[in-house]
């Protein structure tokens, strides 16, 4: 009987890998396409600062990946990034979002709206070699190296705080700022911390979901203290009612990203619901 049961597991087991890597070539195969067949956007979601007169006005905006194939979402981006992490596409994707970001930059400019914009960056992306070059080729020889806002995860630390520490130098040097994004879901400590030249902190929305329940506004009060304290910024990732929002508001958090505000949403739509989204009262 035991035998039975084992051998059960076994197949369950490979037809679980047989799923995972079929899946996994479909990515791979569909994402060279994507690149090719313009299937890939950036979607953009507001962050917003209090205002002395109590307005939540716009601040920055955040730039996400969508696949996107005859108006529906072909798979979400934390599932085909890893695989473009894997089989190191992420270098070309992370090149297309960056010109695209760039495209964008100046479609705002154009109707004048005039935020910073953040870039998610992968640790892959980082780490390559010709990354530095890149982003002076596509950014530097336009001027317009202010204004942007790498976030990177604080999981790319772990990785080799040296050469992290090397290039997040490098970045500042161009004028560019980064954010620590998901932070509370890795291991920096506050050592690490001190030593980086990080400009924001996005408290991941895990803490954010649970502000209100025991213990957790500790938590957040602690994160935004030793940010204080640091001279850097936080953002509040996540947050989708006005109760949450009263509340890391005065657990000292300054800026707020999620759905309560906006759903990232393509830029044709932001500029023209910019006056709806922007000066929010609570
Ligand atoms: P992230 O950078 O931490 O992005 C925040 C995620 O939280 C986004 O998911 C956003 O849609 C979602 N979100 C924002 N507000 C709320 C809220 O109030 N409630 C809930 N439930 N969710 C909210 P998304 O767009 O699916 O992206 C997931 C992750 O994929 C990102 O996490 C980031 O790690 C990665 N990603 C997305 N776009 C890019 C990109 O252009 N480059 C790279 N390297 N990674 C990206
Ligand atoms: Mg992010
Ligand atoms: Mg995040
Ligand atoms: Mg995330």
């Amino acid at each position: 009987e035991v035998k039975e049961k084992e051998k059960g597991g076994f197949l369950f087991f490979s037809q679980e890998i047989e799923k995972k890597n079929k899946k996994f070539r479909e990515i791979e195969t569909g994402l060279r396409r994507a690149l090719v067949n313009n299937e890939l956007r950036l979607y953009i979601q507001p962050i917003f600062r209090e205002s002395n007169n109590g307005e939540f006005v716009i601040t920055k905006g955040e730039l996400l990946l969508r696949w996107i194939r005859n108006n529906r979402i072909v798979y979400p981006p934390d599932e085909f990034i890893k695989v473009a992490e894997k089989n190191g596409m992420i270098v070309d994707v992370g090149n297309w979002i960056l010109k695209e970001a760039y495209r964008i930059r100046q479609k705002l400019i154009e109707k004048g709206i005039y935020i910073d914009l953040c870039i998610n960056i992968s640790a892959k992306q980082l780490e390559n070699k010709d990354f530095l070059n890149n982003i002076k080729y596509l950014f530097d020889e336009k001027n317009i190296l202010e204004n942007w806002i790498f976030e990177i995860t604080e999981n790319v630390l772990i990785r080799d705080f040296n050469i992290s520490t090397h290039i997040f130098k490098e970045v500042k040097k161009l004028g560019i700022k980064i954010a620590l994004d998901d932070f509370g879901t890795g291991y920096s400590s506050i050592n690490y911390l001190s030593q980086l030249p990080i400009d924001y902190i996005k408290i991941d929305r895990s803490f954010i979901s649970k502000a209100g329940q025991d213990g957790f506004n500790g938590v957040i009060l602690a994160i935004t203290s030793m940010a204080k304290s640091l001279g850097v910024k936080t953002v509040a990732e996540g947050v989708e009612n006005k109760e949450q929002l009263k509340l890391l508001r005065n657990l000292g958090c300054d800026e707020f990203q999620g759905y309560f505000f906006s759903k990232p949403i393509d830029v044709e739509e932001f500029i023209r619901n910019l006056n709806l989204l922007n000066k929010i009262k609570i």
